[in-house]
């Protein structure tokens, strides 16, 4: 593990985010202090049953907990400040965000009983600030919540500018537009040294997410039209929304077009109501109050007056939109008077989530609009053309794509390269990587910190690699229990071997097979008694082998085999 960095030196280490999309995690050391950028979690893949969550390795910022001199949160998606509630069990520190970033983290360090003990500091648009050694620019950057950031670190090795997640919308919904013209001026900057070195940007870390994706982004405005359509060509249709309860300009876009066709809104789903709370208090969504009804009073509403605007975009389980779906949500029963709109991008791992909720609403009678069929969806990442923009405007002299799969990160190095950075100081990156930016150039320290996947299965800490690996043949391969009693003089069987499965065969229709595998079994051990084994761990060896070789022999499975073995 690296040690704090001379004085001279500043140090980037990258816990999490470079590799896939979620958990984005990582550290700028100045003067041997560290200062977090983001503290993200990622959701589970389906070859994870049972997670919920996916969290960095924490061991370094663990280890190093006198350091920290605080959080940076670039914006509060769970990919950035999900994991928080986590980290502050171990390292306590101040965090500096937006206010609305704050306001979003809050309920989470709060769930987690942190707060009485976390300073939380809001930063503004344009706003520099001292944190310890450090010397931070908050700039703000167009993307799919509100006040994102990106930020520039001033260091005495130049200026290390992170873009956070962003886009370049041209139209924004608020009209808070990504400070182009900061960021170029931030590009001509001259030396802050005596010597003149490391003017302008030395190092960009850059969102990698569309880095594959050819052209420009929409922007977001489209998406109003697109739902002013929809609500204008189905008068009489009740209308369900899904998004992101974070992303309150589809919200406010959403509502707007609903309030145009003379629909009332309810605010359905536990984030979505407190989210649309906290940003009616900010001033960040405009919604009148006479408009607002709650949902229980939906149904005395004709269905063309109606709009549901609720969680549930992802599939998730119990969200408000799956409890739709199940008929299973308390005042909304889904019909052929439905229009669910899902206004969102399935996150990678909740495809099938997501695909099986669009399947019960059409079962239930209900049209489903969908980005694959609607624009109703427009990504909060920058595309190609406006990734070359930023490294044609910022021009930095290194260049390391971050917040990205392995391939988003190759493809925005390919970038990187056509728009003039030098091939030499580009450096695809993984977790668990350094990089030291030194007077003679950035040195790169490959796998130095631990920054593997922490598994989070409910209030259970890390579940590590062998539970999953456990879980995983156990959902593919089923579990067979083979018990017996043995006379400890003799080691002969006294009862048994009975066999108890799941997830194997279908025991009622497998009869003979398994009074076959118990006459192996009995055999097996029979011949083991005959020479002499009487030794309890011996015998349970020989219960487990046999029985296994028979199964795969017989069925060519390999389910988990487990003995139990009583001694009389
Ligand atoms: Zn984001
Ligand atoms: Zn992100």
């Amino acid at each position: 593990m690296p040690r704090p960095t001379p004085d001279d030196h500043v140090r980037i280490v990258f816990l999490g985010g470079l590799g896939e999309i979620g958990r984005n995690c990582f550290c700028i050391e100045v003067e041997g202090r560290i200062l977090v950028v983001d503290c993200g979690i990622m959701f589970p893949d389906v070859d994870m049953p049972g997670v919920d969550l996916v969290l960095p390795d924490f061991t370094y910022l663990r280890t190093n907990a006198d350091r920290v001199e605080g959080v940076v949160l670039t914006h509060a998606h769970e990919d950035h400040a999900g994991g928080l509630a986590y980290l502050l069990r171990d390292v306590q520190c101040p965090i500096y965000g937006s206010p609305l970033s704050l306001g979003l983290a809050r309920n989470r360090i709060e769930e987690a009983g942190m707060l009485g003990h976390t300073e939380l500091i809001p930063v503004f648009d344009g706003e520099r600030r001292t944190i310890g050694p450090f010397d931070v620019e908050f700039i703000p950057v167009t993307h799919s919540v509100p006040h994102a950031f990106a930020a520039a670190y001033h260091t005495p090795q130049g200026t290390i500018l992170h873009t956070g997640d962003f886009k370049i919308d041209l139209t924004p919904v608020d009209g808070r537009r990504t400070d182009l013209a900061r960021l170029g001026e931030i590009a001509q900057r001259p030396s802050p040294r005596e010597d003149g070195r490391f003017p302008g940007v030395r190092l960009l870390l850059s969102d990698s997410t569309n880095a594959e994706r050819p052209g420009f982004t929409e922007s977001e405005s489209t998406v109003g039209s697109a739902m002013r359509t929809l609500f204008r060509d189905r008068e009489d249709k009740r209308f369900i929304v899904a998004s992101f309860a974070s992303h309150l300009h589809r919200v406010q876009q959403v509502a707007e077009a609903a309030l145009a066709s003379g629909r009332r809104l309810a605010f359905v789903g536990r984030s979505m109501a407190n989210n649309v709370t906290l940003a009616r208090e900010m001033g960040l969504l405009r919604v009148p109050s006479d408009r607002v009804i709650d949902i229980e009073e939906a149904p005395r509403y004709a269905p063309g007056e109606v709009c549901i605007i609720c969680t549930g975009s992802q599939g998730e389980p119990m969200s408000a939109l799956s409890l739709m779906a199940a008929h299973e949500h308390k005042y909304v029963k889904i019909s052929e008077d439905d229009v669910v709109v899902i206004s969102a991008h399935a996150i990678p791992g909740n495809e099938t989530s997501v695909t099986r909720v669009i399947n019960s609403l059409y079962q239930a009678g209900a049209e489903v609009v969908h980005g694959g069929n609607a624009p109703v969806h427009v990504s909060g990442h920058a595309s190609q053309e406006e990734l070359k923009f930023i490294l044609n405007l910022v021009r930095p002299e290194w260049f390391i794509p971050v917040h990205g799969e392995y391939r988003h990160m190759v493809h925005h190095a390919d970038l990187a390269e056509v728009s003039g950075v030098d091939p030499d100081k580009i450096y695809v990156c993984e977790d668990g990587d350094a990089v030291t930016l030194e007077d003679d150039g950035l040195v790169t320290d490959r796998r130095s910190v631990p920054a593997g996947y922490l598994y989070v299965d409910g209030i259970v800490g890390d579940i590590g690699q062998g539970v999953l690996r456990d879980r995983r043949q156990l959902a593919e391969e089923g579990v067979v229990v083979v018990i017996l009693t043995v006379d400890q003089r003799t080691g002969e069987t006294v009862t048994g071997p009975e066999i108890v499965t799941k997830g194997w065969v279908y025991a009622p229709e497998a009869e003979a097979l398994l009074e076959e595998a118990k006459n192996e079994v009995r055999d097996a051990l029979a011949a083991a008694a005959f020479d002499g084994a009487t030794d309890f761990e011996a015998i349970r060896r020989i219960a487990r082998r046999s029985l296994g070789r028979f199964i795969n022999e017989r069925t060519r499975r390999r389910p988990a085999v487990i003995p139990v073995v009583m001694e009389v």
